[in-house]
């Protein structure tokens, strides 16, 4: 049984207080798929890029055991390419810019051997391509599903039409409040809920994470870091690392769903303490336990 990543590939320039980087390797599947790759693999991304892609971030891919046979390069066509600004606190992002390029024309093509009994995570994409992909899956195992508000604004039917058919939908707070018109966040998860998804996570920053599912919530602390650099692809590496652990072990419990939301903020907070995927790329199994363990002590009391 396969783990399928399907999401945006990008090319970002993202400015924060302290640095600004051109053209830094981003997308929602990208930090996904890395994030997952230390906890499982062969891992499947489908997804698109221009020729414009820069090869050596394939090479990076595959040695993670990222298998790219999902990606489409399209010939004289542009990478997607996003631009954002954070603030001084850096909860707060302005996008600047979303330019679509090769996902006008995308018709995501999911591998035959990935299409039976999947795990699949539909990163932040347009809802219309989510449901494209799930239309083409026999039997999906386990569907977990992230969005941003650039698609609550404008595709908010078909993303409703998406969120029948996940097992998890994973949002940020200000996104849950877009989706459901409610400002506080339990009435917003139960509104949520009631469109489709099993269980609903809803991502708060700096200020951790909630799992909501079974009549219960379990709150997850954000781990409290010296240095944040570059919160983009947070939320994605939080999706990878909860997707990657629950695929490893195939155990879909409460318990263990607690136990993913834990491995997801270690790879969130991995990710955001470099520029782009550079926190993601280089770790080892011992420093990903070892946090884990970090998180485990901060709020452990009886
Ligand atoms: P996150 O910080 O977790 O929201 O993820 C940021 C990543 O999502 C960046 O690398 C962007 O390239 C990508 N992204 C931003 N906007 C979109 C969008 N509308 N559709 C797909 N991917 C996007």
């Amino acid at each position: 049984m396969g783990l399928l990543i399907v999401g945006s590939i990008a090319l970002d320039n993202i400015e924060t207080p302290f640095d600004k980087v051109e053209g830094a390797l981003g997308g929602s599947s990208v930090y996904i798929s890395l994030a997952a790759s230390y906890f499982t693999g062969p891992i499947s991304v489908v997804g698109v890029v221009g020729d414009d892609f820069p090869p050596q971030h394939i090479k990076m891919l595959e040695d993670h055991n990222i298998d790219l046979e999902g990606l489409q390069i399209v010939e004289g066509a542009k990478t997607f390419r996003y631009g954002c600004r954070y603030h001084y606190d850096l909860n707060v992002r302005d996008s600047l810019f979303t330019e679509l390029n090769v996902f006008e024309k995308f018709n995501p093509a999911i591998p035959n051997k990935s299409k039976k009994n999947s795990f699949i995570v539909l990163g932040n994409i347009a809802p219309q391509l989510q449901l494209d992909v799930l239309n083409q899956l026999e039997n999906p195992k386990f569907v977990v599903c992230d969005t941003m508000n650039f698609w609550i604004e404008r595709t908010k039917e078909d993303l409703i039409k998406v969120l029948k058919r996940v097992n998890v939908l994973i949002i940020n707070d200000s996104e849950a409040r877009l989706l459901s018109k409610e400002p506080n966040l339990i009435k917003a998860a139960r509104i949520i809920s009631e469109m489709g998804p099993q269980y609903l996570i809803i991502k708060k920053g700096e200020h951790g994470a909630l799992l909501f599912g079974e009549n219960t919530i379990f709150a997850v602390p954000a781990y409290p870091m010296e240095n944040i650099f570059d919160p983009t692809g947070a939320g994605d590496a939080f999706a990878g690392g909860f997707t990657g652990y629950l695929h490893k072990n195939r155990e879909l419990s409460f318990d263990n769903l607690k136990r993913a939301v834990v491995f997801g903020s270690v790879m969130a907070s991995f990710c955001v303490e470099k520029f782009s995927t550079k926190g993601l790329e280089n770790l080892s199994l011992l420093e990903i336990h070892n946090r884990f363990i970090g998180f485990r002590d901060l709020s452990n009391f009886s």
